[in-house]
């Protein structure tokens, strides 16, 4: 089934249910955001000639328009490509080219050369509203079976390069169905705040909201404020939002200051990083039983495991921080496993690698065989986690094997970095790791030695690395070391390195 139906029918049902918000105000009722999804749909066959199984992208700021313009893709049976809106455009581009997309939505519709993009690729804004047309067949969203692909899902790999996950129409039911079930009940009361970007986690968020007749908000200010948060929830009433842990200690500190406690507010959602148990209980303190934890990764995105709201909320219970430093069990759809080095379970209690196995696991990596064979083994998605299971089913995550960089809810691949700084003239070698972060969760540090031998200016460097990446990505920190720690085969020793910045030994580095 085409999962654009899920808003076909709450139009139908309910026309006049408030819709979309930019900010208090609404801007849609449902029977107008599935017109404009259609009239967009309409267009993209009509006048772009796309038809089912096409690649679209958009990399767009959160707006009532991304959703017009996701249902609108879906609709007509093409794939959404949704990248996120902090990438640099020479990494935005790479992402259009792989996903071989016939049109790019951005804010403006000119954010590229169009010599930038791949052959027919065409960059349009996404604000435009086109034309309203005749369109019978469009009467109803194209049929779609359960295996065809609904959202490519860009997430950066250890190489450097983004990996396209392949999410099918089934793939993503299956994730919106385990949220009421799992997660958090949705009635048409609710509002859902996009704080974190539509492209991701956030975004994906959607779906079972536009299925139970929800209000889908986006902050005027387009992103993550939390007095704006506070004032929103204050008015609209029955808010949810999915919030990285580094956000749930930022609304923390803002409550506090303005002696909020949650007023509106239903839900919080986090997931994404590691929540640390002071920070919980913080949270709680503050706003009371309001939180849901979960784990997923864009491979099986949100769903992987969920720790209940009762869970969390009951800190009389004699296992309370064991449970609450947990990250749940597994939710309905799936199964984990625990597996060693030759893919085979261990017993209850010992450490592996996280494997999963259900309706929510990706198709695939989107032209990337290699990958592919790599992560799906035997039917079970090797998730590249470590964790261990207790016995009554809760799975504890100990260590990343990728060393992802989780800063402000942002992943970092370390690669991806040291590849721009190691192409500056005077770097001779260069490792990234992340350090812990009491604002960000981690910050990004980078560990250079220099040819001359002598340090380097950060603010060239962070300059040289501006013109190349994302900012969000960028060193917050440059250790200028002699040599970089390594093992007998000459890999670098990451491990050391995170040793040192723990051990707070820096002043004896620079
Ligand atoms: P992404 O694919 O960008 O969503 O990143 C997924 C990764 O984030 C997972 O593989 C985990 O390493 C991490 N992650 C997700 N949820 C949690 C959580 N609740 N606690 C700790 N780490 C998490």
């Amino acid at each position: 089934m085409n999962i654009a139906n899920w808003l076909h029918d709450t139009q139908r049902r309910d026309p006049q249910r408030p819709a979309l918000f930019d900010g208090t105000r609404q801007t849609a009722d449902y029977a107008t955001f599935a017109a404009h999804a259609r009239q967009r749909a309409a267009c993209l066959v009509d006048q772009y000639g796309l038809g089912p199984g096409d690649a679209v992208a958009v990399l767009m700021k959160n707006s009532g328009d991304y959703l017009e313009l996701l249902y609108a893709i879906w609709w007509m049976g093409a794939v959404a490509v949704p990248i996120n809106a902090k990438l640099h455009p020479t990494e935005a581009a790479w992402i259009a080219t792989n996903a071989e997309a016939r049109l790019i939505f951005t804010d403006g519709g000119r954010v590229f050369a169009s010599r930038d993009l791949p052959t027919g690729c065409k960059e349009l804004d996404g604000h435009v509203l086109p034309p309203t047309r005749p369109w019978p067949t469009l009467e109803h969203p194209v049929p779609r079976q359960d295996s065809d692909l609904a959202w490519l899902f860009y997430t950066s790999g250890t190489t450097g390069r983004s990996k396209g996950v392949m999410l099918s129409h089934g793939n993503l039911m299956a994730m919106s169905l385990c949220y009421p079930t799992d997660v958090d009940p949705v009635s048409g009361d609710d509002a859902v705040v996009y704080a974190a970007p539509m492209s991701h986690g956030a975004g994906l968020y959607n779906f079972i909201h536009v299925r139970c007749g929800a209000r889908h908000v986006v902050p005027a200010s387009g992103g993550f404020d939390a007095a704006e948060l506070f004032g929103l929830a204050a008015e609209l009433g029955n808010v949810s939002l999915f919030a990285a842990p580094t956000m749930v200690k930022r609304m923390v500190e803002q409550a506090r200051r303005q002696g909020y406690t949650g007023e509106g507010i239903k839900t919080v959602v986090y997931g994404g990083g590691p929540m640390y148990l002071a920070d919980l209980r913080e949270a709680l303190d503050t706003f009371g039983p309001r939180f849901v934890q979960i784990y997923g990764q864009g491979e099986s995105p949100m769903t992987i495991s969920v720790l209940p709201r009762a869970l969390i909320a009951d800190r009389q219970r004699p296992d309370w921080a064991t449970l609450a430093a947990s990250v749940g069990h597994a939710q309905s759809c799936v199964e984990i496993r625990i597996l060693d080095a030759e893919h085979q379970p261990v017993p209850t209690g010992e450490r592996g690698e996280i494997a999963v196995r259900g309706a929510t696991v990706m198709q695939g990596y989107w032209r990337n065989p290699h990958a592919c064979e790599q992560a799906l083994v035997d039917g079970w998605l090797l998730t590249g986690d470590i964790g261990f299971l207790d016995p009554a089913g809760y799975l504890t995550l100990t260590d990343r094997s990728k060393d992802v960089i989780i800063t402000g809810g942002s992943n970092v691949y370390p690669r991806e970095v040291e590849e721009v700084l190691a192409l500056h003239p005077e770097v001779f070698e260069v490792c990234v790791v992340g350090e812990p972060d009491a604002q960000w969760g981690e910050s990004v540090v980078a560990f250079v030695v220099t040819r001359s031998g002598q340090a380097l200016d950060d603010a060239e460097l962070t300059a040289w690395f501006l013109e190349r990446m994302a900012s969000f990505k960028k060193p917050k920190k440059y250790l200028f070391r002699d040599e970089l720690p390594k093992n007998s085969y000459g890999k670098i020793l990451k491990t050391d390195l995170r040793q040192l910045l723990k051990a707070g030994s820096i002043a004896a580095v620079r």
